[in-house]
């Protein structure tokens, strides 16, 4: 047995544990994991607070990124020894997942650690920062590039807006940094933040055309403060969607997309083909500076997970999280 934090489900609820959990009830797959980080996102809060129903199997060990060594495979792509990452693929959510010294996954999930990342600084990207990636590569795709303008980064504050500001510095784009925590400011402009905006300034609602301000938006929050990102995009512009911290609704019109030829891109981390992901860990390794990757991290122990969790979803953590497990 190896220990776990599992996910009960009774009449009353749900309950969170941690456990000695057997090796023989692992799921199917045909890569043993031995996990030596793991993270906490935001859907790993809703998991582990029971906020929105992301659990579809329990028990379950919650986590829905890891980073460890391979200790033993049927795969031929891995071998005992190998270091591996995943994120994704319902882990956490329908397969057991990583707040465990155990994973048991399918050879066809992982990625080989990036040459030039740890680890704890795969983890310390994690889900989020790996969005963030997907996020800026599909503006980059569109053609968005730093001399179009100004890009917008909602959530700023958050894992994956932390992350995308440091990725698109890098990268040479002014940066407007939306946040909710104005005292954050320093330490967002020390990440490449060009200019912050209170997140006030996006929650009204608005009118579907507004003043034409961001060549491109890496939004992580939706509803209203995303509408209204959508109604400054330049013509021609991209907004990249991948998060719902404001909620699930879009409130806009077809406006911005046909007098402006503004588009929409969708972001989801969890399905995303193997060549892609591996561009885009390469793309990490190689664009997001280490020094600002370890200025927005925290590093926990697998007893702070829970408390962790519950202060995600209250949008009080700061950029990132790694759990030593
Ligand atoms: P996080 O660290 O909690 O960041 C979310 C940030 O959103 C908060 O830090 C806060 O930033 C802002 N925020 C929170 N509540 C808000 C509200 N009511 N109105 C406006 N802004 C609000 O979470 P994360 O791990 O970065 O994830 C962010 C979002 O992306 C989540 O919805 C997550 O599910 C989603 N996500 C999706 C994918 C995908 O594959 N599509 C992958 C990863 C994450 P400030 O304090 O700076 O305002």
């Amino acid at each position: 047995a190896f220990r776990a934090l599992r996910i009960d489900k009774t009449d009353d609820g749900q309950t969170v544990s941690v456990v000695d959990f057997p090796e023989s009830e692992l799921m199917e797959g045909d890569v043993v994991v031995r996990v030596t980080h793991s993270t906490v996102n935001y859907k790993d809060g809703l998991a582990i607070t029971g906020k929105s129903p992301v659990v579809r199997r329990f028990p379950m060990i919650p986590g829905i990124d890891f980073a460890g060594v391979v200790t033993a495979s049927e795969s031929p792509e891995y071998k005992a020894g190998d270091e591996v990452v995943l994120n994704g693929w319902g882990v956490g959510e329908t397969h057991l997942g990583g707040y465990a010294e155990c994973a048991r996954v399918k050879g066809d999930w992982l990625v080989p650690l990036v040459d030039g990342l740890s680890a704890a600084d795969a983890m310390a990207v994690g889900t989020a920062g790996y969005t963030s990636m997907l996020c800026v590569m599909a503006l980059e795709r569109h053609g968005v590039t730093p001399e179009r303008g100004p890009v917008l980064v909602t959530g700023a504050a958050g894992g994956v807006g932390s992350v995308a500001i440091a990725l698109l510095a890098k990268l040479g784009y002014h940066t407007v940094a939306s946040t909710g925590r104005p005292e954050e400011g320093d330490w967002l402009k020390a990440l490449g933040a060009s200019e912050i905006i209170h997140r006030d300034e996006l929650a009204a609602p608005g009118k579907p055309l507004q003043k034409e301000k961001y060549a491109g938006v890496v939004d992580s929050v939706g509803s209203v403060p995303l509408a209204n990102a959508i109604a400054q995009t330049k013509s021609g512009g991209a907004v990249a969607a991948c998060g719902l911290a404001a909620g699930m609704d879009l409130p806009t019109s077809v406006a911005p997309f046909i007098l402006r030829g503004v588009s929409l891109l969708g972001v989801n981390s969890v399905t995303v083909p193997k060549p892609i992901r591996i561009e885009a860990w390469g793309r990490l390794a190689r664009d997001l500076d280490r020094e600002k990757l370890a200025s927005i991290t925290k590093t926990i122990s697998f007893d702070e997970i829970v408390p962790t969790a519950n202060a995600i979803i209250d949008g009080k953590v700061r950029g990132r999280v790694v759990v030593e497990i």
